[in-house]
């Protein structure tokens, strides 16, 4: 018999921040019985994924295994953890556990995107929940929302501590407080490995608690003239509740826009954890309201054009009208890449006479992650054999893995694919799996490699032109061929249309080709996208993407 190994593959969210899903199996070799932790998304961008709605972890390692997958463990209710769930659940079908706010939200997930969710059930913080040869308990950890928790995974051959996403805050306002007791006796227990978050080990500070945030935005909101609008995450429950209770204090009402934020703050309030949440007015009531006693929480922090910032930056929206002296908060960072979409939103404030702050003064807003000396606590006080850093992008877990290595820890950089072997005193790879990403568009889910956006972004660079031939019973063109061009400069170097130069010059190469070409429509279809492709690269520069339609009429 195989001995049994202990397993560790990330399927997604260890060489990104976002995605997440984490593979923990034990047994003989290729026959481990298998947990996931989390099953998350990451948003697309214009750049590298245009079109697309979300973009989700390819499983198809895990679900050729499904019959292997005990359960399904979510940490917490942020998107890059849950919101897989709606579109991967039923390609899996294992019982899926959370704490009672992510219950909710992974319901609402799986709801929205037409699966069942009977299989979530509620867990309760530290209540052992048997799953195959795993015992798995939620232990509360402080982050940025309600109930956010670290796996504690007992296996045969020694305990896991999956921090999922946290970071050290004794009061973080909403969710429990960072535990350092409660995590030292975990250490005391023996930790084989500890499976850590990496999203901010280049923070060389220690991090800031939330309650640092409510003076400076008490003030901030007490002394600005006219109306205040503030975005964030709207999963960032912790800052909603900061934010709401700093305008109460200042005398101003909170309206709340967009719709993940009333259901962000919805699913919390029903679940009894944001009852000091101050009770807000509706956008037609605070239509009615002095200006300076009010403050709009909005979405589209990252500047999302459909989103409620966006909106209020180009014009009346929900009949709230932004002018001179009115002030924008964004308490919020932005996430690598967003930069632009962010300075869109921020250059239409300024043209309307807004006042525009963001936090390049750390006064506004604090990660809900661990900086560098926070995970240092974490090492020491849960004292692991071996430490394995995730939730980051390959240059931070690389980062994290030197830095448990400079301070005596066994550790391992594992993206995506890499399975580890944690059964032995150091992590060694075990095999590479193929990953990749799967992209949600529209309603639809299909695979990175099935090239479609690969197509829609040549479409959308090289523009397109179609090309339409008519043939009669004995292969000869019945009139010309007409040419309609889509994306592309309207004319070009003749300063004649473009399509009239085409069909032109598709009159005249047609009329040169013979029965051989005529006859065989994928011969006659590759000699007329030449002809376009090089009219055109003549003509505007430009080679675009072609399409040609042969018509032969029947016999
Ligand atoms: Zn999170
Ligand atoms: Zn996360």
């Amino acid at each position: 018999m195989k001995p049994e190994r202990l397993i560790y593959l990330p399927l997604g969210g260890a060489g990104e921040v976002g995605m997440n899903a984490y593979v923990y199996g034990y047994g003989p070799k290729g026959k481990e019985r298998l947990i996931l932790v989390d099953l998350g998304v990451t948003f697309p961008d214009m750049d590298g994924s245009p079109g697309v709605d979300l973009i989700l972890p390819d499983i198809a390692w895990l679900e050729e295994r499904r019959d292997r997958l005990d359960a399904i463990f979510v940490t917490h209710a942020h998107e890059d953890h849950v919101t897989a769930l709606g579109q991967l659940w039923s390609r899996l079908k294992a019982p899926v556990y959370a704490r009672n706010f992510t219950a909710r939200i992974a319901k609402k997930k799986m709801q929205e995107g037409g699966q069942s969710f009977d299989s979530v059930q509620t867990a309760k913080p530290r209540d052992p929940i048997e799953a195959g040869p795993f015992t798995v308990q939620f232990l509360p950890i402080s982050h940025s929302l309600p109930e956010a928790s670290a796996m504690l995974i007992e296996t045969p051959a020694g305990r896991i501590l999956h921090t999922g996403d946290f970071k050290i805050d004794l009061s973080p306002g909403v969710g429990e407080p960072f535990d350092e007791k409660l995590y030292r006796e975990i250490g005391d227990l023996g930790i084989k490995a500890l499976v850590c978050d990496s999203t901010n080990i280049f923070n060389t500070h220690q991090g800031r608690s939330e309650s640092t945030l409510a003076e400076p935005l008490q003030r901030l909101f007490a002394e600005a003239p006219g109306l205040m609008v503030a975005t964030t995450f709207a999963s960032n429950v912790a800052r909603l509740r900061t934010m709401a209770q700093a305008a109460r204090d200042a005398g101003r009402s909170v309206c709340l826009m967009g719709r993940a934020m009333h259901n962000m703050v919805r699913t919390a309030t029903e679940a009894g954890l944001l009852h000091d949440f101050p009770t807000t007015v509706t956008p037609e009531e605070a239509g009615d309201m002095p200006r300076e006693n009010l403050l709009i929480i909005s979405t589209g922090s990252q500047g999302e054009r459909r989103a409620a910032s966006a909106q209020l930056a180009r014009g009346t929206y929900m009949g709230i009208d932004l002018k001179e002296g009115d002030t924008f908060l964004f308490s919020s960072m932005t996430i690598p890449g967003n930069e632009r979409s962010v300075l869109r939103v921020v250059n239409d404030l300024s043209e309307r006479g807004v006042e525009v702050l963001d936090n390049s003064g750390g006064l506004y807003h604090v990660s809900g992650h661990a900086n560098r000396p926070d995970l240092e606590r974490m090492h020491d006080l849960v004292r692991p054999a071996m430490i394995i850093p995730m939730h980051g992008e390959h240059r931070h877990l690389r980062k994290h893995a030197k830095l448990a290595a400079a301070r005596g820890f066994a550790s391992a950089i594992a993206p995506n694919g890499t399975m580890l072997d944690l059964t032995g005193d150091t992590p060694v790879v075990a095999e590479y799996v193929e990953t990749g990403r799967l992209y949600l568009d529209g309603t639809a889910v299909y695979g990175a490699l099935d090239g479609v956006v690969r197509e829609r972004i040549k479409l959308a660079l090289n523009g397109h032109v179609m090309v339409t031939l008519l043939l009669d019973e004995d292969d000869r063109p019945m009139g010309d061929a007409w040419a309609d061009c889509q994306g592309l400069a309207p004319q070009g170097r003749s300063r004649r249309a473009l399509d009239e130069v085409l069909e032109d010059e598709l009159a005249d190469v047609i009329e040169r080709f013979d029965r051989k070409v005529l006859g065989n429509d994928d011969k006659l279809t590759e000699a007329i996208r030449r002809a376009v492709r090089t009219c055109c690269l003549d003509e505007i520069g430009k080679k675009p993407e072609v399409t040609v339609v042969v018509s032969r009429l029947a016999e």
